[in-house]
């Protein structure tokens, strides 16, 4: 699983998990993110009050996660993981919210997949911290008022868009993550360079860097790829391992992974370029839209190789250059 969008496996959930800044000083780039946080953080403190909730938003892999694990640490407060799928029903929602603990810190990951239900119980939970828990069915049913202890939401997705508006004006705070620029991986790849004591050379982690998709998830794998290579070929030769191991993953000079340049390809060579659907363009692949649009999209569009128009997506001029090919001219 080099790309973001693939579920981890165990020993990637370890690696990740070491790799991870634990303080926002060590949280590379971002930075109006982290000043807006670190004051948020700051002011509930000297108030003596719980943060504001907090909604992250951006592709796989940018550090929403880490973010709200630093949210907890840096407040002194536990946190508690979820996620919306796992909250399929309001009765899921309940049973986590009313076992917090005073104060902690509730991450909730790919927030707009909860159940609606549970949606609306949280509007009032977030609000006054109280729930009403329903109890029976038909005419017998009554609604029992539940007080919760203070706690702060951090809630991630991958689009605001996603959310119902309603919940997302309940949170105090909004942030967009970016995509991070090459010298910035480039630090981040230096750091888990450094705690893994794996022996690079600057111009290798550079070129790590750039073909990252602008994502550190993906810098740390593609860096353990490379240094898997060097281990298994006992190779000193880091720019070559660098090359050989980016290709056997499929990873291009750009940093496309196969499902980007699958994308592409199909925009292309079966759309002639678009505009289409993203819709149309998911099912001639056989992925769901949802991954398209919140992985793949961002990035093509980031690179200036696909862009969006109010009739569909279409393929720019460098994107189709991309693939070798050359759009055909609209006026010959
Ligand atoms: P998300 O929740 O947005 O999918 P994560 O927070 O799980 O992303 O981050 C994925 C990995 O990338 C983590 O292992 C983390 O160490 C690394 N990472 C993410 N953002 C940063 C950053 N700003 N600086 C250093 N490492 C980062």
């Amino acid at each position: 699983a080099v790309t973001s969008g693939e579920p981890l496996n165990d020993s990637e959930r370890d690696f990740e998990g070491a790799l991870r800044p634990q303080s926002l000083n060590e949280f590379v780039g971002q930075h109006k993110v982290v000043s807006q946080l670190g004051l948020l953080l700051k002011a509930a403190e000297m108030d003596s009050r719980t943060p504001d909730h907090i909604l992250l938003s951006g592709p796989p892999g940018l550090g929403k996660t880490t973010l709200a694990m630093i949210v907890a640490h840096e407040s002194g407060r536990s946190l508690r993981m979820s996620s919306g799928p796992a909250i399929s029903h309001a009765g899921d929602l309940a049973a986590l919210l009313s076992s917090l603990v005073p104060g902690e810190v509730l991450f909730i990951d790919e927030i707009h997949r909860m159940a609606r239900s549970a949606e609306e119980m949280l509007y009032l939970a977030m609000e006054d911290f109280r729930i009403d828990i329903m109890v029976g069915k038909g005419v017998g049913a009554s609604s029992i008022p539940l007080d919760l202890p203070p706690f702060t939401l951090v809630g991630a997705t991958t689009r605001t868009g996603l959310l119902a508006s309603p919940l997302r004006d309940r949170f105090g705070f909004t942030a967009h993550l970016e995509f991070y620029e090459v010298e910035e991986l480039k630090t981040v790849l230096s750091r888990s360079a450094q705690l893994l004591s794996i022996n690079i050379p600057d111009s290798a982690l550079l070129e790590i860097a750039r073909r990252s998709r602008g994502t550190p998830r993906i810098a740390n794998r593609l860096l353990r790829r490379v240094r898997d290579y060097m281990t298994v070929h006992s190779s000193e030769d880091a720019a070559h391992a660098v090359e050989l191991a980016l290709a056997l993953y499929d990873v291009d000079e750009r940093g496309l992974d196969r499902l980007d340049r699958s994308v592409l390809s199909a925009l292309v060579e079966r759309f002639n370029g678009g505009p289409v659907g993203v819709n149309s363009l998911a099912i001639s692949i056989g992925e769901e839209s949802e991954t398209i649009e919140a992985t793949v999209e961002p990035f093509l569009i980031r690179e200036g190789l696909m862009s969006r128009t109010h009739r569909g997506r279409i393929a720019t001029s460098q994107g189709w250059a991309h693939l070798g090919l050359t759009p055909p001219s609209i006026n010959p």
